[in-house]
């Protein structure tokens, strides 16, 4: 029989934390918090097994599964003395998710499991608390209806309003009526009545009976919450995230402890350390008599959890210091607790029954980018953790985030001041608003910057979170699911901001006196929590202390170089300035592409649309000048490092003038009338120009085209070296996929170098000769383009869609629909298909060391700034792998984690 149950609590626990992938995040931590001695409520996890064997079995519980929760509860039970469905003395549950990595508010819970009408009176019986159990039965009614009944069974609501939302109606009639101003304020009787209301609702919308037997609501919400895991916002966050479908979610049935019994219970969230600075304080959000939802629902604005960390949007409310100070003192106990045993900061949920603390839930915590910088080196300088960990602390893909800009100090001072919220994610940001996070998708499409405005988010507004660049909300606290989220990404968002009134019919927002519509801007201070009206300046955030610190450190460890995809002088320096050692792709056609590119362009035009070699060679002869300057200042700038100088790449025909002025410029320059131009353009198209007349085809057509351009690098070079300096071209020949284009090519090289040397009377000229592997057949006879190529460097751009056969100017809308089916975890153009192409280079590895052992090899696709894909780069013996200048902390941090993971 497959043990699907592991238990917890201070009696028996059978797992602990490092079974995350069986138990999930949150099962694994309370096993070992309760392993730990800390005051967990007993309960059990039900494994992430058992939810695959749920969606294996096409959504049937496994048959053994009844019996081992059976006899698990009996365990909880006698810990508890209580029993579950018991008439005098009964215990409720709570149902929650806990998937192997944290997928904050994605997935579902259920509370007060096991409240029925045969046991609500022995409940009552015992606590002497009538208002509680019915606010318990309501919370059950509402989350088991939304959760079990509507969304598990994918009952379409049939006005679109769901269960949940219709239940919250009741109840906010019901207290518009009487007058009540929060939930507590409800007396006995009317929430008792609500009870009987949400339950005829139940009944006239979704047409079931709400179940009334203890054990009929628990299993139906275990098999809720298995199916939540193939909700519409849990597969868009996984897709976010990659986290494959195949991971599955554990559930968590534990014995409910009570916040909400009164004045000495509470609920509350923090965190060991503040997530938003990193700064080593004591950081939460609590609530008196309340329920843990409330907190992160954004409800109500929690309490500050103690004096020292209040803010400007809680300081009138007291703290749990203030007025639980035992209490707090015994949570500040644990605190530290959890802080030695994980050495990580933690995230934790914990309960107040009756002046009893319970612990909840802890993990490691979400964090800005600059909190896990400050974080991580002020635990290596607290001694808890070594370099190496330290290193592992961060995630390389956070790395933007500090790097991304924010607002300038300086335009704040005289900006308009419109609110001020709690500042739940870093950085700055501005765009247009929006109110519905359909719309912030569909106006982002539409490469608009929006600032996604809401009440309050919940997880059904992931979609718009992400497209946006920035999220608002007037209610909400740090611990909100905006804030989670937000923080999780990095992404730059304000919660709490009370002084907005959002009016949703109309698409405006009210900020005191001020109005603003949809689509006006403001600005956000993300790490501050402010809101500006208007478009603010930005700010490059690289001067940070203790991120140079970090990086060096990392650096240590790093084995792989890092080298920049840097196509402009502008480029490279900023590369240098990131870190780069080396260019590892200089795209020589992009100098036809920017500012000043006018001259350069025609000169080009005018060589591609030449018939006779004469005029060819008379516009190369125009070109030279201008290639050979843009190839000297990059080589200034990155004096004494290598720069990887790629020849020509693209069709012709990209180049090829279009309008009848750009038309006739090129006819009179070639003396030839317009209808000829357009003939000539009209050959120059392909039916697959990415397949087509490009790379060093071109050459083989035109050698005079290689030559003009290795005669540009060579004499940049001499001349630099005439001058004192170190230039270190490496001439790279694209799309090869046959050793003799290269013979061919080396012979135009050889005899341009030896040219050089006679014309600048010197002896050398260091440099390398190598050849992109971006041909499937170029990297399976590696061994013989080695023979040519002093150097590889991957092109995984064209090596992926030449492996796929995706065309990588089309694939888009194709693949949506290969993520969506799970078909593909990941963009393949994004983050390297290891599988696939990973086996094409590392046969071009082998190949290429085995004719020759000291070859150079790179990789310069996009996948060269991709965390994952450096891990695979570093696996495959790579020296170098090359990124665009803002990825190359990205890469050196990758680098440096793999080199400690593998070395
Ligand atoms: C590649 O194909 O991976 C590459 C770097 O070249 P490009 O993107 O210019 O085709
Ligand atoms: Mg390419």
């Amino acid at each position: 029989m497959v043990q699907y149950i592991y238990e917890f609590g201070p009696k028996k626990t059978d797992g602990d934390s490092s079974q995350k992938n069986l138990l999930g995040g949150k099962g694994a931590n309370l096993a070992e918090m309760a392993k730990l001695g800390l005051p967990v409520p007993p309960g059990f996890t039900i494994s992430t097994t058992c939810c695959n064997d749920y969606f294996a079995l096409e959504g049937c519980l496994p048959g053994t599964l009844e019996a081992q929760i059976r006899k698990a509860m009996a365990n909880v039970e006698l810990q508890m003395g209580m029993g579950f469905g018991d008439l005098e003395n009964p215990l409720l549950v709570s149902c929650r998710s806990g998937a192997r990595s944290s997928m904050p508010g994605m997935m579902e819970t259920i509370l007060n499991v096991g409240l029925c009408s045969a046991t609500i009176p022995g409940l009552i019986e015992k606590t002497g608390n009538e208002w509680f159990v019915y606010d318990a039965y309501r919370r059950l009614i509402m989350m088991y209806s939304d959760v079990v009944i509507e969304k598990a069974e994918q009952v379409k609501p049939k006005d679109g309003l769901g269960i949940r939302l219709k239940l919250e109606m009741v109840m906010n009639n019901l207290k518009n009526d009487k007058g009540y101003d929060t939930d507590t304020d409800i007396c006995t009787e009317d929430m008792k009545q609500l009870c009987d209301r949400f339950k005829k609702k139940i009944k006239e919308d979704l047409g079931i009976d709400f179940p009334d037997d203890p054990w009929e609501q628990l299993m139906g919400a275990v098999g809720a919450v298995f199916k939540s895991w193939n909700g519409k916002r849990a597969i868009a966050y996984r897709r976010i995230e990659h986290i494959p479908n195949s991971w599955g979610t554990a559930v968590n049935v534990q014995s409910m402890v009570f916040g909400n019994m009164g004045d000495t219970s509470a609920t509350g969230v923090a965190f060991t350390r503040d997530p938003a600075t990193g700064q080593n304080r004591f950081y939460g959000e609590w609530l008196v008599n309340a329920q843990g939802e409330d907190v992160v629902a954004g409800i109500r604005t929690p309490n500050p959890l103690n004096n020292d960390t209040k803010n400007s949007q809680n300081e009138h409310l007291p703290s749990l210091e203030e007025i639980m100070p035992d209490l707090y003192k015994q949570l500040f106990a644990i605190r530290n607790r959890l802080e030695d045993h994980y050495q990580d900061m933690q995230d934790i949920e914990f309960t107040i029954q009756e002046g009893r603390l319970y612990m909840l839930q802890c993990r490691v915590g979400k964090r800005t980018a600059t909190a896990a910088l400050n974080m991580a080196m002020d635990m290596l300088e607290e001694g808890r953790i070594d370099e190496k960990t330290m290193v592992g602390r961060i995630d390389p893909k956070i790395l933007d985030d500090l790097l991304h800009p924010i607002v300038d100090p300086s335009a704040e001072q005289t900006a308009i001041r419109v609110a001020d919220g709690l500042p739940a994610g870093p950085g700055g940001a501005y765009g247009q608003i929006v109110f519905t996070s359909e719309d912030a998708v569909r106006w982002a499409k539409a490469n608009k910057k929006v600032v996604l405005v809401r009440e309050e988010t919940n997880p059904e507004d992931i979609e718009g979170m992400r497209a946006a660049a920035a999220v608002l909300t007037a209610r909400g606290g740090m611990t909100s699911h905006a804030a989670l989220v937000a923080r999780g990404w990095g992404k730059c968002c304000i919660v709490g901001a009370g002084a907005l009134k959002i009016n949703l019919e109309t698409r405006e927002l009210r900020v005191g006196t001020r109005l603003y519509k949809e689509g006006d801007i403001l600005t956000l201070n993300g790490t501050k929590g402010v809101v500006y009206e208007g478009q603010l300046k930005m700010k490059d955030a690289t001067e940070n202390v203790n991120f140079q610190r970090f990086m060096s450190i990392a650096d240590s460890y790093r084995t792989m170089k890092v080298r920049a995809n840097a196509d402009t002088p502008e480029d490279a320096r900023r590369a240098r300035d990131f870190g780069a050692e080396g260019i590892g792709l200089f795209r020589t056609e992009h100098m036809f592409y920017g500012v000043n590119s006018d001259k350069p362009l025609f000169l080009l035009r005018k060589m591609i649309l030449s018939k006779t070699m004469a005029e060819r060679k008379e516009a190369l002869a125009e070109l030279f000048p201008f290639v050979k300057e843009e190839i000297s200042k990059t080589l200034t700038i990155m004096d004494g490092m290598p720069v990887t100088m790629r020849l020509l790449d693209p069709p012709l025909h990209e180049f090829v003038p279009q309008g009848v002025e750009n038309q006739q410029e090129i006819a009179d320059a070639l003396r030839i009338d317009l209808e000829e131009v357009i003939k000539r353009s009209e050959q120059l198209k392909e039916s697959n120009p990415m397949m087509g007349h490009r790379g060093v085809r071109l050459g083989i057509t035109y050698p005079e085209i290689v030559e003009m351009q290795v005669l540009a690098i060579f004499e940049a070079a001499a001349e630099l070296i005439q001058i004192g300096k170190h230039p270190l071209p490496e001439i790279m020949v694209p799309v090869s996929c046959n050793e003799k284009e290269l013979a061919f090519a080396k012979k135009i090289v050889d005899a341009c170098y030896e040219q050089t040397l006679a014309k600048y009377s010197l002896t050398s000229i260091g440099y390398m000769y190598g050849t992109m592997i971006e041909i499937p057949r170029a990297a399976l006879i590696a061994d013989k383009m080695a023979e040519h190529a002093q150097f590889f460097s991957f092109g995984t751009n064209d090596l992926t869609q030449m492996t796929f056969g995706f065309s990588r100017d089309d694939v888009g809308a194709l693949m949506n629909d290969y993520l969506d089916n799970g078909i593909l975890l990941a963009d393949p153009f994004e983050t390297l298909d290891q599988e696939g192409v990973g086996n094409l280079i590392t046969t071009a590895v082998a190949g290429g060391r085995k004719a020759r052992p000291d070859i150079k090899l790179g990789i310069c696709g996009e996948h060269g700034g991709d965390p994952a894909s450096v891990e695979f780069c570093h696996k495959a013996g790579l020296t170098y792998v090359s990124c665009s200048p803002f990825r190359v902390p990205i890469a050196r941090l990758a680098a440096a984690q793999a080199a400690i993971k593998y070395n």
